[in-house]
């Protein structure tokens, strides 16, 4: 398995699988791989005869005060764990070879102004960009994003949409941690006390989950339980909670399929998101 680092060595490479008329998967990532990115690589080994993993830590999705600098990145364990789930080529370039002084950008409206996008306001105009490029450069057959990012992975959906892109997105489950942490790069920021503390994103959740279950329907008094339980753990702070219909991203008043409830919380200065969808 090859590390690439040019467009033009990447395109050589994909044109030719295609002239044999292999089919083509991409998995976009930011590197510093784990359980979560490996599941949706090997799913797209699964359906696709050659991989694509994209090993990109994106400045244009990072605002002013957030973590680009301080990202963690490992190329050479991300490379490990790639040739184990069975990818073909790693594409990893500079900023410079992805960007190159460009004065275009993809944005939309609505979706990507709620949830993540009220603290995040460049957050998905970045994330819409680069995988556009990304699809550009790898005309894949089959693109895989997880629900761990419920909010990316309804925006790609829209935007290949309305772009008339080619390329079917798969959507992938929550990959977590035994005691039930969505597993996350930015997880190793964690120190002992917040990784205990991080578990109440996770743990509230399910007390949503099982008030639905349990046939309860008022999106309000789910959410306040969840802030509640979230509410216990000092050094949690909640960046939002809520519950929206899983294709426009609108507030629902009453629980209706689909569904996706998100969170953001910091545990610290950590921002961790989490959510559970119900179709
Ligand atoms: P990232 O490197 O964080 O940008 O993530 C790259 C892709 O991996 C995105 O589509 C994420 O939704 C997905 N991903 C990250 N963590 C998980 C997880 N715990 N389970 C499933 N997919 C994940």
């Amino acid at each position: 398995m090859q590390i690439v680092k040019t467009i033009d060595e990447v395109r050589k490479t994909v044109k030719a699988w295609k002239k044999e008329g292999l089919t083509v998967g991409l998995v976009p990532t930011m590197g510093y791989l784990h359980e979560g990115h490996k599941s949706l690589i090997e799913r797209a080994v699964k359906e696709n005869d050659r991989v694509v993993v994209s090993d990109f830590v994106n400045p244009t999705q990072f605002g002013p005060n957030e973590d680009f600098e301080s990202y963690p990145r490992d190329i050479n364990a991300d490379a490990k764990l790639c040739e184990s789930a069975g990818a073909s080529i790693i594409f990893n370039p500079e900023a410079d070879e992805m960007y190159d002084n460009a004065l275009t950008f993809v944005d939309m409206n609505k979706i990507t102004k709620v949830l993540c996008g009220k603290t995040r306001p460049i957050h998905f105009s970045g994330v819409c960009t680069v995988v556009s490029k990304l699809f550009n450069i790898v005309q894949p057959d089959r693109a895989y994003f997880g629900q761990k990012d419920a909010q990316q992975l309804c925006v790609i959906k829209k935007m290949v949409k309305d772009l008339n892109f080619d390329i079917e997105i798969v959507g992938c489950p929550i990959i977590r941690e035994n005691d039930g942490l969505a597993k996350s790069s930015r997880n190793t920021y964690l120190n002992a006390d917040e990784r205990k503390a991080a578990l109440c994103l996770s743990r509230s959740l399910e007390i949503g989950k099982k008030m639905i279950a349990d046939g309860e329907t008022d999106v309000k008094t789910i959410i306040l339980a969840i802030k509640a339980e979230i509410g216990k753990e000092p050094l949690a702070k909640i960046d939002y909670v809520e519950m929206v219909d899983f294709n426009q991203l609108e507030t629902l008043e009453k629980v209706q399929k689909p569904l996706l409830c998100a969170m953001a919380v910091y545990i610290g200065k950590t921002r961790l998101i989490d959510n559970f969808i119900m179709e």
